[in-house]
């Protein structure tokens, strides 16, 4: 397939078409065929800079891009936000050799890169040890512990990952997935996105050398992490991408059947809103924050998942139509990278008590 320079492109609706004929395989599979897939469509060169061979897209660009994606195949791209969120955060440290080193082949699909990082912002905060820790020793830092989520790491070659020194500083490292002391648990069936290959990593006395030093030791590490969101907008991007799915199902439905008109038409001017101010907001102009953003791009993914499951009836409830994927899929934006004000927010909006 020819390389998708821009989010206008043909071949992105021809690479979506691809994607959503195996959405369902890839929800149970790893899906390697299609991210070869959209390695060729040079999908991973939207988010880096040139100098890696990236084609630097913008933030809007790669929001539409994304949205395009995600209501195809969310597992695939799931994985795909795994995968460069590990190699913008290489890109982005200012260990320039590292970048150097691992980008090339990264980028060509030669080499597969996850994160292990949200013991670092989302997961195991109310612990009071880190989950994983690292000991400074001559030559570099010796990891202990487990990451509790790391997407792919059975397909991994490098693991991008979060660890907390004694003295509360947090250190960002490329562990090499094949290194002495790592064990890459078999990964657990999921809700939905199982073929993402979601599962722990434990670190037994692991070393990683300076060299593989991304950022850090410092406080925070992950809000020091240039140029690689954390959680940011792409997790929103993905639920409105699926909502997007859910949605088009419904008003074809409504073409034939008067009754699902009106609701089909209500949910169409939210989807539009809200895609609207996701876009403003990757362009930078913040009508509303990206917490907000988050909270709406929840209830409205999981409510317009459930319409189309509520149009399609019992067919819907059948495995192997799209409707149930949508709506196991929805779950997932409940836990994915879920800040505690958004978690407060959806769960006062299921007890339907004001925010
Ligand atoms: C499919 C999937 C893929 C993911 N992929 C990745 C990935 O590739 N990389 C990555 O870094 N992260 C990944 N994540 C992690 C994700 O972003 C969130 O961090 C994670 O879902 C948070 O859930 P947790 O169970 O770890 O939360 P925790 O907060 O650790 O909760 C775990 C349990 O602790 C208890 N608990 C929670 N809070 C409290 C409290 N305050 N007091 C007492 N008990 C409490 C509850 O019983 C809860 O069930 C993934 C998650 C999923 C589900």
């Amino acid at each position: 397939m020819e390389r998708i320079t821009s989010p206008e492109s043909a071949n992105l609706g021809k690479l979506c078409e691809s994607l959503a004929a195996n959405a369902q395989h890839a929800g149970d599979q790893w899906p390697e065929a299609q991210l070869a897939m959209c390695g060729d469509a040079g999908v991973y060169e939207w988010f880096l800079p040139t100098e890696f061979g990236g084609q630097a897209w913008s933030e809007a660009d790669i929001v539409k891009g994304y949205l395009r994606l995600s209501a195809s195949c969310l597992t695939t791209t799931f994985v795909i936000t795994q995968r460069m969120g590990a190699c913008k955060r290489i890109a982005a440290s200012s260990n320039r050799t590292l970048a150097e080193t691992l980008l090339p082949d990264l980028m060509s699909g030669k080499t597969f890169a996850t994160v292990g990082i949200s013991h670092l912002t989302t997961s195991r905060r109310h612990l009071a040890k880190p989950v994983l820790q690292a000991s400074e020793v001559e030559g570099g830092f010796l990891l202990d512990g487990f990451s509790p989520w790391v997407t792919g790491a059975t397909a991994a070659d490098m693991l991008v990952l979060g660890a907390s020194l004694d003295d509360g500083r947090e250190v960002l490292l490329a562990a090499d997935a094949k290194s002495n002391g790592v064990q890459i648990e078999p990964p657990p069936r999921l809700v939905a996105l199982t073929g993402s290959q979601t599962g722990q990593v434990r670190l037994n006395q692991v070393f990683v050398p300076d060299e593989r030093v991304i950022d850090g030791p410092i406080a925070n590490v992950m809000q020091g992490s240039r140029g690689a969101m954390s959680g940011g907008l792409q997790t929103s991007t993905l639920a409105v991408g699926v909502a997007s799915a859910a949605l088009d199902f419904l008003r074809t439905e409504a073409e034939k059947r008067t009754d699902l008109q009106e609701p089909a038409q209500q949910f169409a001017i939210e989807y539009q809103k809200l895609e609207f101010d996701l876009l403003q907001a990757a362009s930078g102009i913040e009508s509303c924050s990206s917490q907000d953003l988050r909270t709406r791009a929840n209830s409205l993914v999981l409510r317009l998942s459930q319409a189309a499951l509520t149009a399609a009836k019992g067919a819907g409830f059948v495995e192997g139509h799209p409707a149930g994927r949508w709506c196991r899929e929805a779950l997932f934006f409940l836990v994915w990278s879920c800040p505690q004000p958004v978690l407060n927010a959806n769960l006062c909006q299921l007890a339907s008590m004001a925010t």
